[in-house]
């Protein structure tokens, strides 16, 4: 049965930045797939793995980690391990925004951006693979992008971001080619403008010109990515490494 596939029954997934927006939807939607779940984000999360444990039958932990410090990354990962049993899969999903025109940005600005939304998600990949080598197992990563890493948006100061998540989908790419010896898959995500916390603080004028340059005229909910996220990491897409799954309501697609 082909559907049978999309389950994740037996399988133990981390989401980083799972405390809110798209990955708080996505744990919650990897649970109702019978994953147990490790929520990874810099704010205590306690509540939404409570809720997510209550909500779906299964185990769920919550554990603080900031995600561009490599060390502590290190210790999360051995930890969640121990404490779940093992680990199976990674929705490395953790970032940031900086909306500031690029003559007024400081080094420390720029840095900040690259600094959670690739080398975090770099170093939670690389503890994550480290783990699953050391232990012999194999595994599955989703990598969230940003269709800003394909596209710029209409002049709001958001190169750190964009070439943040450009850089995201070749670093996705390049893992992949890298760990497909070692049984591990590696896709990214790309979504549009999804409704989040993020979004939340986007000035009003430009989020109505933003809705509509987009061919359906409306913003994303996370809901509509998270079947994607599913379907990268579970069985029924064992021949995909290195995609990138775009959901934007045909905004880049076109
Ligand atoms: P949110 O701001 O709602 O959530 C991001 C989460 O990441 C927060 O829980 C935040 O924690 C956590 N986080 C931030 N920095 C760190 C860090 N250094 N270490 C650990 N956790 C951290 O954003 P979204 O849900 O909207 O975005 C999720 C991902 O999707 C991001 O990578 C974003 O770039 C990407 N994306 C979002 C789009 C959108 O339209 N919303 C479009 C395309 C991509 P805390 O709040 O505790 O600081």
């Amino acid at each position: 049965m082909v559907s049978s596939r999309f389950s994740l029954e037996g399988k133990v997934t981390v989401v980083t930045g799972g405390r809110q927006g798209i990955g708080k939807v996505v744990a919650h939607a990897l649970a109702e797939q019978g994953s147990d779940i490790v929520i990874v984000d810099l704010a205590d999360a306690t509540d939404v793995a409570a809720q997510i444990a209550a909500e779906h039958g299964v185990r769920a932990l919550a554990m603080t980690c900031n995600v561009t410090d490599p060390e502590e990354v290190g210790r999360t990962i051995e930890k969640a391990a121990v404490e779940m049993g093992g680990l199976d899969l990674l929705f490395n999903n953790a970032g940031i925004v900086l909306h500031k025109p690029a003559l007024e940005c400081s080094p420390s600005d720029f840095t900040k951006v690259v600094d959670v939304n690739l080398n975090g998600v770099f170093f939670v990949a690389q503890a994550f693979a480290r783990y699953l080598v050391a232990q012999g197992r194999t595994g599955n990563i989703v990598n969230t992008g940003s269709m800003s890493g394909t596209i710029v948006n209409i002049p709001q100061g958001q190169a750190s971001y964009n070439a943040s998540k450009a850089a995201v989908v070749h670093l996705s790419k390049s893992l992949a080619v890298e760990w497909a010896p070692l049984g591990i898959r590696v896709n990214s995500i790309s979504p549009g403008y999804i409704q989040t916390e993020m979004t939340g603080t986007v000035r009003e004028d430009w989020r109505q010109i933003w809705t509509e340059m987009i061919p359906f005229k409306r913003m994303g909910t996370p809901e509509e990515l998270a079947g994607a996220v599913i379907y990268l990491l579970s069985d029924a897409s064992t021949y995909t490494s290195g995609a990138d799954v775009i959901i934007d309501g045909c905004f880049v697609t076109v």
